[in-house]
């Protein structure tokens, strides 16, 4: 196979409790990529549609992601690649993950899968580096191994893939305001009280069981922030009638999408899904700010090949 074409899912990532740590990808939301292998050495980004991003390979993730890999690899070729960009940067649903992740995967493909889903992950955080300073795991990791994917450790990496109950869906609203997610780290407190802690991780275990035993009601009992969201859901107008009229339209749950501006909610069926989807439309309206929303099933293949 000399060239692919692939699907590169948007992710939701800290899922509410799991900040840092817990990551889904999306099914009806993503990039399209094409990669191709070349006698020319290196990483050629030849066309980017949709979005004004860098073609230099050392100032797009899908470049030093693609670099990273490439290094490891003895392969003396290199690979052109054109990214259809259908997730706007910014917008706190992997934008930059689903063009590290699709580039790797895609690499690996090309080259008869010497490297594990693990390995592409770490190359894949070195395009989550560039973009954001920190090689974080949680977005590119579920656009890897698809579905709900836990960053146990960084040191060393341990990805923990959690099975999704068949009937859940995502509803996503993105405000179009611009929030950095330098910003949004640096309002966050570096300590947490105890009893914070305590109900934190109460509600990750929780989910994490309900994910297990398709237990929605413990879901939603589960999708509940006592440390970040109280915090920066102030950056995102909207943010609290978003997510009670979601609740009112019966979303077993929801929060902040990554850093934001995004908001993201649960649901058990499509059907629930796409009523949420209309609460987010009436209440949005009111707020003034253009928005996009997406309804999703949770993907469970990660990044996939487009036939
Ligand atoms: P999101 O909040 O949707 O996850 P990020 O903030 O992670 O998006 O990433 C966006 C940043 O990464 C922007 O500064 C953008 O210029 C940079 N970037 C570089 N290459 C890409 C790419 N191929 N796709 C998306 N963003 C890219």
């Amino acid at each position: 196979m000399e060239e692919i074409k692939v699907f590169c899912p948007a992710t939701i990532a800290n899922v509410s409790c799991g900040f840092d740590v817990l990551g889904l990808a999306l099914d009806a939301v993503g990039d399209e990529m094409i990669v191709r292998k070349v006698p020319e050495k290196g990483i050629h980004i030849t066309k980017i549609k949709g979005q004004d991003l860098p073609l230099a390979a050392d100032k797009n993730v899908a470049g030093v992601a693609g670099l990273a890999l490439l290094e490891q690899s003895g392969y003396s070729g290199g690979f052109e690649i054109e990214i259809d960009k259908r997730i706007k940067p910014g917008s706190g649903i992997g934008s930059s993950a689903a063009s590290s992740a699709g580039a790797v995967w895609a690499m690996n493909e090309l080259l008869g899968r010497p490297f594990s889903n693990l390995e592409l992950v770490k190359f894949a955080m070195q395009g989550e580096k560039l973009a954001s300073d920190v090689a974080h795991a949680d977005n590119v990791a579920p656009a890897i191994y698809g579905g709900f994917t836990l960053v146990r450790s960084y040191d060393p990496l341990d990805i923990v893939t959690i099975p999704t109950p068949p009937e859940l869906y995502a509803t996503v609203i993105h405000p179009q305001i611009e929030i950095k997610t330098s910003d949004s780290r640096k309002i966050l407190k570096s300590t947490i009280p105890m009893e914070k802690g305590i109900r934190q991780w109460g509600n990750l275990g929780g989910l994490i069981a309900g994910l297990f035993q398709n237990d929605y009601d413990l879901i939603g009992r589960s999708l509940e922030d006592h440390i970040v969201e109280p915090i920066r859901s102030i950056l995102i107008p909207g943010f609290d009638n978003i997510k009670a009229n979601a609740l009112k339209a019966d979303a077993l749950g929801g929060g902040i999408s990554g850093s934001g501006p995004s908001i993201f909610a649960l649901s058990k069926g499509k059907e629930t899904a796409e009523k949420v989807a209309q609460s987010m439309r009436e209440t949005y309206q009111k707020v003034g700010i253009p928005f996009d929303i997406h309804v999703s099933k949770i993907n469970a293949q990660g990044v996939k090949p487009i036939v």
